[in-house]
């Protein structure tokens, strides 16, 4: 059977796949030059780390969809993050901690022709106290010659050494079938399992934007610490705050406390913690400091926050500071520099006089109300075919692509696979982006489109 020119197996094969929900999280740890940017590199297959080529987006890049023998994860890369600001066993601690925390299974990447080193094995001390599932990799081994080195990690206590040569990709497939093995078919921190808790809230933000001053003036003596992590640190994670009269979890909410032994590269240590926010949140709050311009550093959070598919609110602190002229450029800095988010749901608060406080619960509610928003496949087709019929694709080499019908495939974000008949231009996938925010809301939240080519 077909639809359009479509085998309908070809259909349904896509709508389920464009609409999957949260994958597991796979993390790829390890010191510096073991391999890991080059294990990440030939899983993804190094067509996806160029997709994203804006200055200053593609570095930060953290996380990736993967995919292997048709099981699909989300693969955090802690390789290419800042190694220098710290020490290197610092640099390497944060990196695990950070696996430990977002992670369901982790990659531990060793170089097998150097053998276990002191920062290896302080790396394994803090995975085998997590107790997440950890395969282990023994990487740069290039041929058999090297195998011994490999088995000579059966030492670390972490199960059986897997010899792999990223570099050639010799053994990789053998370790991802261990890797698919430890994985679970969803992540822990599944959405759909928060039936009737807490909805999850990031406060997230560079330092000294006021992330602590808003969160003490919103929570003031109320708050309740729900758990603690076990080993790596003894500070609260999540805390149960009342606002607007709604029980909201406000999730690791201990990054947003100062670390005063961590002077340098405190930067860095802000930007795991945004990232392990961001990871275990439904919306997150990015909160700006109005008074200063926005900085790259802000941007990078947005585009964390984006790039993970969160409903997303903006607030701009510090407004009792403002004066006229500040105001009028802080406008032209959201139109320029903020132009990827310009559907957010925005506020102006005081987090010293409490302006606006009463603001914040709507629109985070209208964020998340975006974010869950299904759109009915007939309303869809009926938005589809107007749309196309008074705006059609550009005439290419004497063919006209049309878009033929679509489906919303997922919620959190908004997933949409669309049809098509011939390639349909990134102009044009904006134009159909905008038109559907125009027509159907989504306010504060992403949205996903794919689009299927007849062939
Ligand atoms: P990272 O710092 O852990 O991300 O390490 P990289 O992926 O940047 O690799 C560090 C160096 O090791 C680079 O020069 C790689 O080409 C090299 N390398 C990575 N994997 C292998 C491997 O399997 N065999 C060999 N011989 N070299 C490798
Ligand atoms: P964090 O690093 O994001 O947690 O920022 P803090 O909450 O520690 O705030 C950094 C500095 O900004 C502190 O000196 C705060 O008193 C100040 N601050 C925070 N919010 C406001 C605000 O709304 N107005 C003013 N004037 N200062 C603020």
């Amino acid at each position: 059977a077909a639809v359009e020119g479509f085998d309908i197996e070809d259909v349904e094969g896509a709508i389920e796949e464009a609409g999957h929900g949260p994958l597991p999280v796979l993390a790829v740890v390890g010191r510096p030059n073991v391999g890991k940017s080059t294990l990440v590199n030939r899983i993804i297959g190094r067509r996806e780390a160029v997709v994203e080529d804006k200055p200053g987006v593609t570095r930060d890049r953290v996380s990736y969809d993967a995919e292997w023998a048709g099981r699909r994860f989300r693969l955090v890369d802690t390789g290419g993050w800042e190694q220098d600001v710290l020490g290197i066993d610092a640099s390497v601690a944060a990196q695990a901690e950070y696996a430990i925390e977002t992670a369901d299974a982790v990659v531990f990447v060793v170089d097998a022709t150097v053998g276990p080193t002191d920062t290896d094995l302080a790396v394994v001390r803090l995975l085998r106290k997590a107790g997440k599932p950890v395969v282990l990799c023994a990487n740069k081994v290039d041929g058999p010659s090297g195998e011994a080195d490999a088995t000579a990690l059966w030492s670390l206590g972490l199960g059986e050494p897997y010899p792999v040569s990223a570099l050639h990709g010799r053994g990789t497939g053998d370790m991802l079938d261990a890797v698919l093995e430890a994985l679970p078919d969803a992540p822990a921190q599944t959405f759909g399992t928060a039936i009737g808790g807490p909805r999850r809230i990031a406060l997230i933000g560079r330092p000294n934007v006021g992330k602590s001053s808003l969160l003490n003036k919103v929570a003031g003596e109320d708050r309740v610490v729900v758990n603690e992590l076990a080993g790596t640190t003894r500070d609260p994670v999540d805390e149960l705050i009342e606002l607007g009269g709604i029980t909201w979890k406000f999730v690791d909410t201990a990054g947003i406390r100062k670390r005063v032994h961590l002077q340098q590269g405190a930067d860095y240590y802000a930007s795991l913690r945004t990232a392990a926010a961001v990871e275990k949140a439904e919306v997150a709050v990015i909160l700006i400091d109005a008074s200063e311009s926005i900085s790259v550093q802000d941007q990078r959070i947005v585009t964390m926050a984006v790039e993970a598919g969160r409903a997303i609110v903006v607030a701009y602190n510090k407004w009792d500071t403002l004066d006229e002229e500040r105001r009028y450029y802080l406008e032209r800095e959201i139109d320029t520099e903020l132009a990827q988010i310009a559907w957010a749901p925005r506020v102006n608060v005081s987090a010293t006089t409490g302006r606006h406080m009463e603001k914040l619960v709507p629109a985070i509610e209208t964020a998340l109300d975006g974010w869950e928003t299904r759109v009915p496949t007939g309303r869809l087709n009926a938005f589809l075919g107007e749309l196309v019929a008074s705006h059609p694709h550009p005439v290419r080499g004497g063919k006209q692509p049309r878009i033929l019908f679509g489906t919303q495939a997922g919620t959190k974000p908004p997933r949409f696979v669309l049809f098509a008949s011939g390639f349909i231009e990134a102009g044009y996938r904006r134009f159909v982006e905008r038109r559907l925010r125009e027509e159907f809301g989504f306010e504060g939240t992403p949205i996903h489109i794919s689009v299927r080519v007849r062939e």
